[in-house]
Protein backbone atom coordinates (compact mmCIF):
# COMPACT_ATOMS: atom_id res chain seq x y z
CA UNK A 1 0.00 0.00 0.00
CA UNK A 2 1.19 3.42 -0.92
CA UNK A 3 1.81 5.84 2.16
CA UNK A 4 -1.05 8.58 2.91
CA UNK A 5 0.37 11.72 1.88
CA UNK A 6 -0.33 14.37 4.80
CA UNK A 7 -0.24 17.77 3.91
CA UNK A 8 0.73 20.61 6.58
CA UNK A 9 0.89 24.61 6.63
CA UNK A 10 3.47 26.40 7.31
CA UNK A 11 4.69 29.64 8.71
CA UNK A 12 5.63 32.92 6.78
CA UNK A 13 9.05 34.63 7.68
CA UNK A 14 10.16 38.16 6.94
CA UNK A 15 13.91 38.50 6.84
CA UNK A 16 15.19 41.98 7.53
CA UNK A 17 15.17 42.45 3.41
CA UNK A 18 12.00 41.85 3.75
CA UNK A 19 12.15 38.99 1.51
CA UNK A 20 9.86 35.98 2.78
CA UNK A 21 10.41 32.31 3.30
CA UNK A 22 8.39 29.77 4.53
CA UNK A 23 9.10 27.62 8.56
CA UNK A 24 7.98 24.63 9.79
CA UNK A 25 8.96 22.75 13.33
CA UNK A 26 10.58 19.52 12.22
CA UNK A 27 8.91 18.00 14.51
CA UNK A 28 5.93 17.83 12.66
CA UNK A 29 7.64 16.26 9.67
CA UNK A 30 8.85 13.61 11.89
CA UNK A 31 5.75 12.99 13.56
CA UNK A 32 4.12 12.59 9.80
CA UNK A 33 7.06 10.27 8.71
CA UNK A 34 7.14 8.01 12.21
CA UNK A 35 3.35 7.69 11.49
CA UNK A 36 3.50 6.28 8.08
CA UNK A 37 2.94 9.56 6.17
CA UNK A 38 4.66 11.35 3.48
CA UNK A 39 4.35 14.60 4.40
CA UNK A 40 4.14 17.74 1.90
CA UNK A 41 4.25 21.51 3.19
CA UNK A 42 1.58 23.85 1.60
CA UNK A 43 3.05 27.03 1.31
CA UNK A 44 0.30 29.75 1.69
CA UNK A 45 -0.67 30.81 -2.21
CA UNK A 46 -3.36 32.68 -3.03
CA UNK A 47 -7.19 30.89 -2.82
CA UNK A 48 -7.64 29.65 -6.55
CA UNK A 49 -4.68 27.32 -6.31
CA UNK A 50 -6.49 25.51 -3.11
CA UNK A 51 -7.94 23.03 -5.22
CA UNK A 52 -4.62 21.77 -6.57
CA UNK A 53 -3.58 21.98 -3.52
CA UNK A 54 -5.67 19.45 -1.36
CA UNK A 55 -6.18 17.58 -4.66
CA UNK A 56 -1.82 16.12 -3.79
CA UNK A 57 -3.04 15.31 -0.26
CA UNK A 58 -5.00 12.67 1.31
CA UNK A 59 -4.98 14.44 5.01
CA UNK A 60 -4.02 17.80 6.63
CA UNK A 61 -1.87 18.69 9.68
CA UNK A 62 -2.85 21.62 10.89
CA UNK A 63 -0.01 23.21 12.29
CA UNK A 64 0.12 25.88 15.54
CA UNK A 65 1.76 29.46 15.17
CA UNK A 66 0.52 32.70 16.56
CA UNK A 67 -2.90 33.58 17.35
CA UNK A 68 -5.42 34.24 14.34
CA UNK A 69 -7.69 37.42 13.66
CA UNK A 70 -10.73 37.25 16.66
CA UNK A 71 -12.95 39.31 13.79
CA UNK A 72 -12.62 35.91 12.42
CA UNK A 73 -15.29 35.26 15.39
CA UNK A 74 -16.28 38.73 16.15
CA UNK A 75 -14.30 39.64 18.99
CA UNK A 76 -11.95 42.61 19.24
CA UNK A 77 -8.18 42.26 19.42
CA UNK A 78 -7.05 41.56 23.32
CA UNK A 79 -3.40 43.23 23.76
CA UNK A 80 -1.76 39.83 24.31
CA UNK A 81 -2.82 38.54 21.05
CA UNK A 82 -0.09 38.20 18.58
CA UNK A 83 -1.36 37.38 15.37
CA UNK A 84 0.03 35.26 12.31
CA UNK A 85 0.99 36.96 8.94
CA UNK A 86 -1.58 37.88 6.96
CA UNK A 87 -0.58 35.60 3.79
CA UNK A 88 -0.68 32.47 6.42
CA UNK A 89 -3.82 33.57 8.20
CA UNK A 90 -5.84 34.40 4.75
CA UNK A 91 -4.76 30.28 3.00
CA UNK A 92 -5.14 28.30 6.67
CA UNK A 93 -8.90 29.53 6.91
CA UNK A 94 -9.64 28.95 3.34
CA UNK A 95 -7.42 25.45 3.37
CA UNK A 96 -9.49 24.44 6.42
CA UNK A 97 -12.59 25.68 5.46
CA UNK A 98 -12.29 23.63 2.40
CA UNK A 99 -10.73 20.51 3.83
CA UNK A 100 -13.49 19.83 6.30
CA UNK A 101 -16.38 20.42 4.14
CA UNK A 102 -14.47 18.26 1.85
CA UNK A 103 -14.45 15.94 4.94
CA UNK A 104 -10.70 15.23 4.28
CA UNK A 105 -8.97 13.80 7.60
CA UNK A 106 -7.75 16.62 9.79
CA UNK A 107 -5.67 16.70 12.60
CA UNK A 108 -4.79 20.42 14.32
CA UNK A 109 -2.16 20.75 16.61
CA UNK A 110 -2.36 23.94 19.35
CA UNK A 111 -2.96 26.86 16.77
CA UNK A 112 -4.31 24.28 14.20
CA UNK A 113 -7.10 23.05 16.86
CA UNK A 114 -8.17 26.98 17.64
CA UNK A 115 -7.54 27.24 13.83
CA UNK A 116 -10.29 24.19 12.75
CA UNK A 117 -12.69 25.83 15.98
CA UNK A 118 -12.49 28.99 14.02
CA UNK A 119 -13.18 27.51 10.71
CA UNK A 120 -16.36 25.91 12.12
CA UNK A 121 -17.91 29.11 13.76
CA UNK A 122 -16.44 28.45 17.38
CA UNK A 123 -14.85 31.51 19.44
CA UNK A 124 -11.69 31.48 21.46
CA UNK A 125 -10.40 32.60 24.41
CA UNK A 126 -7.53 34.90 23.54
CA UNK A 127 -5.31 35.27 26.58
CA UNK A 128 -6.12 32.35 29.18
CA UNK A 129 -4.12 34.19 32.49
CA UNK A 130 -6.26 37.09 31.67
CA UNK A 131 -9.79 35.95 30.94
CA UNK A 132 -10.06 32.52 32.62
CA UNK A 133 -7.34 33.62 35.76
CA UNK A 134 -6.38 30.01 36.04
CA UNK A 135 -3.34 29.03 38.16
CA UNK A 136 -2.54 26.50 35.49
CA UNK A 137 0.22 27.77 33.71
CA UNK A 138 -0.42 27.03 29.77
CA UNK A 139 2.70 28.40 28.56
CA UNK A 140 5.14 26.12 29.59
CA UNK A 141 6.97 27.10 25.94
CA UNK A 142 8.28 24.75 24.11
CA UNK A 143 8.17 21.42 26.76
CA UNK A 144 8.40 18.12 25.47
CA UNK A 145 7.81 16.59 28.83
CA UNK A 146 4.16 16.39 30.09
CA UNK A 147 3.74 19.61 32.38
CA UNK A 148 -0.32 19.08 33.13
CA UNK A 149 -2.92 16.75 32.84
CA UNK A 150 -6.14 16.31 30.97
CA UNK A 151 -9.26 14.16 31.33
CA UNK A 152 -10.68 12.53 27.84
CA UNK A 153 -13.97 12.15 27.49
CA UNK A 154 -15.10 8.33 27.34
CA UNK A 155 -16.70 7.25 24.32
CA UNK A 156 -14.91 9.91 22.01
CA UNK A 157 -12.39 9.42 19.44
CA UNK A 158 -9.80 10.72 21.00
CA UNK A 159 -10.30 8.01 23.75
CA UNK A 160 -10.53 5.54 21.37
CA UNK A 161 -6.73 6.55 20.01
CA UNK A 162 -4.95 7.78 23.23
CA UNK A 163 -6.85 5.95 25.95
CA UNK A 164 -9.72 7.03 28.08
CA UNK A 165 -9.53 8.96 31.53
CA UNK A 166 -5.99 11.46 32.40
CA UNK A 167 -3.37 11.95 29.85
CA UNK A 168 -0.10 13.92 30.52
CA UNK A 169 0.27 16.07 28.03
CA UNK A 170 3.11 19.54 27.60
CA UNK A 171 1.13 22.92 27.23
CA UNK A 172 2.71 25.78 25.36
CA UNK A 173 -0.61 27.96 24.53
CA UNK A 174 -1.97 31.31 25.80
CA UNK A 175 -5.15 30.87 23.75
CA UNK A 176 -7.74 28.12 23.82
CA UNK A 177 -10.99 27.01 22.50
CA UNK A 178 -14.64 29.23 23.83
CA UNK A 179 -17.33 27.52 22.20
CA UNK A 180 -16.77 24.61 20.47
CA UNK A 181 -17.61 25.22 16.23
CA UNK A 182 -20.43 23.86 14.72
CA UNK A 183 -20.53 19.81 14.47
CA UNK A 184 -17.86 19.90 16.85
CA UNK A 185 -17.64 18.38 20.19
CA UNK A 186 -15.20 19.28 23.67
CA UNK A 187 -13.15 15.64 24.58
CA UNK A 188 -10.80 16.78 26.91
CA UNK A 189 -10.09 19.31 29.50
CA UNK A 190 -7.28 20.58 31.85
CA UNK A 191 -7.72 20.39 35.49
CA UNK A 192 -8.93 23.89 35.50
CA UNK A 193 -11.52 23.50 32.98
CA UNK A 194 -9.52 24.76 29.94
CA UNK A 195 -10.59 22.87 26.83
CA UNK A 196 -7.72 20.87 25.19
CA UNK A 197 -9.39 18.61 22.48
CA UNK A 198 -12.20 19.18 20.39
CA UNK A 199 -13.16 16.56 17.82
CA UNK A 200 -15.79 16.09 14.90
CA UNK A 201 -19.22 14.44 16.06
CA UNK A 202 -20.30 13.10 11.75
CA UNK A 203 -18.00 10.57 10.21
CA UNK A 204 -15.20 12.61 8.77
CA UNK A 205 -12.01 12.57 11.41
CA UNK A 206 -11.58 16.00 12.76
CA UNK A 207 -9.75 16.36 15.49
CA UNK A 208 -7.65 19.33 17.79
CA UNK A 209 -5.77 19.11 20.41
CA UNK A 210 -4.49 21.91 22.28
CA UNK A 211 -1.16 20.43 23.15
CA UNK A 212 2.25 19.40 21.11
CA UNK A 213 2.20 15.11 20.51
CA UNK A 214 4.74 16.22 18.14
CA UNK A 215 7.16 17.21 21.15
CA UNK A 216 6.49 13.83 22.68
CA UNK A 217 6.76 10.87 20.00
CA UNK A 218 8.52 8.57 22.39
CA UNK A 219 5.10 8.41 24.07
CA UNK A 220 2.78 5.83 22.10
CA UNK A 221 0.04 6.92 23.00
CA UNK A 222 0.85 10.35 21.53
CA UNK A 223 3.11 8.93 18.47
CA UNK A 224 -0.57 7.42 17.92
CA UNK A 225 -2.44 10.76 17.25
CA UNK A 226 -0.25 10.94 13.41
CA UNK A 227 -1.20 7.20 13.15
CA UNK A 228 -4.82 7.31 13.10
CA UNK A 229 -4.51 10.71 10.75
CA UNK A 230 -2.34 8.37 8.33
CA UNK A 231 -4.47 5.71 8.83
CA UNK A 232 -7.58 7.47 8.03
CA UNK A 233 -6.10 9.37 5.22
CA UNK A 234 -5.10 5.88 3.35
MN1 LIG B 1 -2.66 23.34 28.35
Amino acid sequence: MSRPRIGLNCDVTVAASGAEGLALNWAYVEAVVRAGGVPLVLPPVSEELLGGVLGAVDGLLLVGGRDYDPALYGRARHEAASLLSPRRMAFDLALARRALGDGLPTLGVCGGAQLVNVALGGTLVQDIPDEVGTELEHRALGGSSPFHTVEVAAGSRLAGIVGEGTLEVNSSHHQAVEEAGSGLRVVARAPDGVIEAVEGVGRAFVLGVQWHPERMLDREEQLALFRALVREAQ
